[in-house]
């Protein structure tokens, strides 16, 4: 087959993320990625500003990770999790213990992060449950939240720019607050709480938990918000007996400068959900973790456990090369690296303030958002990304950067020069036309 026949088998059959089969929209032939380049199939060399959502943190083809999930393949690729455990789930759980909340203490493994916050969905049902508060089965969360695309998962998602407002009507419905208002890096206002104060009061009966991505908001908005909402948050959730989950899906291993986001606030969650970056974009792994008062209070209900066990739980070959990415980010000195990101996107990014498509800049960790006034052209965009030789996909209003940490500086004045032209060139485009 030749790339023509390829992509036209592609268009004929395949059905890509968010896309339609009537009017789809391009797509790139990659042949390979290495490090923080991906190389399309006619030698085209782009410098990812990407990893693969939120994902690929090591960069691509990584030898310490090849070399991990080689040496598994060799031993089992997959063993069931029920009734049989290994060494690699053993291994990554004791590396990734030092990292959690220090009250969380019961990993349970899922297959992706919309199956894991599912799971923490159905961990603080079945805690109310088994506490005899079978009335606590609804959410609340805050707008331009993004949770996942399953069902549930769904219902948490902000209801416009969370992707999935198409099906109000059938979703279970939620509570859902303003987003906080005060940036992070603002000063705190306490007249912010209100509204989930309030909520609390008047429907904490029936609400089993808060669920929230600590600090960033990732696919439904892109935005950073003070740490001190999260203070207030857990305060009133213990006051009102709410639990709290946090989503650290898209924040967690090192992305917004600290491990985990719930460090930016030093508050600790009843549930925390991980994924994304977990096995450094190889496969997909995702944890739902807990303490062992929540977790000994499920079981302790009519199910006697909690009730949930996927066919590929605990998959060795991901959660070797899981162990393995862990090492390498631990032993790599990925604070300074975050640091470095942070700086160069800051001073990089900081002329696009100007103009005039653009509404607003922000930075945190190795994340660089540009917030447009209007809505991009995803598909003309991306086109005019590719020819400047880099691989950024925007969203909505949204067009942002999160580069493996592996990124040199030399890469990453790259991404963000021919980010920058092309907006430049879009908005001269524009002015003329
Ligand atoms: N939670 C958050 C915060 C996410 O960013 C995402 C994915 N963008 C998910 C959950 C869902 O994860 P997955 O795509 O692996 O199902």
């Amino acid at each position: 087959m030749n790339i023509e026949e390829l992509l036209q088998f592609d268009r004929d059959h395949l059905w890509h993320p968010y896309t339609s089969t009537i009017n789809p929209l391009p797509v790139f032939p990659v042949e390979k990625a290495e490090g923080v380049v991906i190389t399309l199939s006619d030698g085209t060399e782009l410098i990812d500003g990407m990893s693969s959502w939120w994902a690929a943190v090591h960069g691509y083809n990584h030898p310490v990770l090849n070399a991990a999930a080689k040496a598994q393949m060799d031993k089992m690729s997959h063993i069931m999790f029920g009734g049989l455990t290994h060494r690699p789930a053993v291994e990554f759980a004791q590396k990734l213990m030092p990292f959690l909340p220090p009250s969380m203490d019961k990993i349970f493994y899922a297959d992706s992060g919309s199956v894991a916050v599912e799971v923490a969905m159905k961990m603080a049902i079945q805690y109310w449950q088994s506490l005899g508060k079978a009335g606590k089965h609804a959410f609340a969360t805050i707008r331009s939240g993004y949770h996942g695309d399953t069902w549930h998962a769904m219902s948490v998602c902000d209801p416009v720019t969370g992707m999935h407002g198409i099906f109000a009507g059938s979703l279970p419905v939620q509570y859902f607050l303003l987003q906080p208002p005060v940036k992070f890096g603002e000063p705190w206002r306490e007249d912010v709480m209100r509204p989930l104060e309030d909520l609390l009061q008047k429907e904490g009966k029936s609400i089993a938990a808060l669920i929230l991505e600590p600090i960033v908001q990732g696919a439904g908005g892109m935005y950073f918000y003070s740490p001190t909402y999260l203070v207030r948050a857990r305060e009133l959730c213990a006051r009102y007996g709410v639990l709290l989950v946090f989503d650290e899906i898209a924040t967690g291993f090192g992305r917004t400068g600290k491990f985990f986001a719930w460090e930016h606030a030093g508050v600790e969650p009843d549930i925390m959900c991980i994924g994304k970056a977990m096995t450094a974009g190889y496969m997909t792994l995702s944890a739902t973790i807990t303490t062992q008062p929540i977790a000994d209070t499920i079981c302790s209900g009519e199910a006697g456990c909690f009730m949930h066990g996927p066919t590929f739980m605990g998959n060795p070959l991901a959660l070797a090369i899981a162990s393995a990415s862990l090492s390498l980010l631990l032993e790599s000195d990925w604070q300074s690296n975050v640091r470095r990101i942070e700086k160069q996107l800051r001073e990089e990014l900081a002329p696009a303030a100007s103009l005039q498509s653009v509404a607003e800049v922000r930075v945190l960790g190795a994340i660089g958002v540009l917030e447009m006034k209007e809505p991009v052209n995803m598909a003309n965009l991306q086109q005019l990304f590719v020819k400047e030789g880099i691989w950024v996909r925007p969203f909505g209003r949204l067009v942002y950067l999160m580069p493996p940490f592996v990124i040199t500086c030399e890469q990453l004045t790259k991404l963000t020069t021919g980010l920058l032209h092309v907006l430049e060139a879009e908005e001269r485009g524009k002015l003329v036309r």
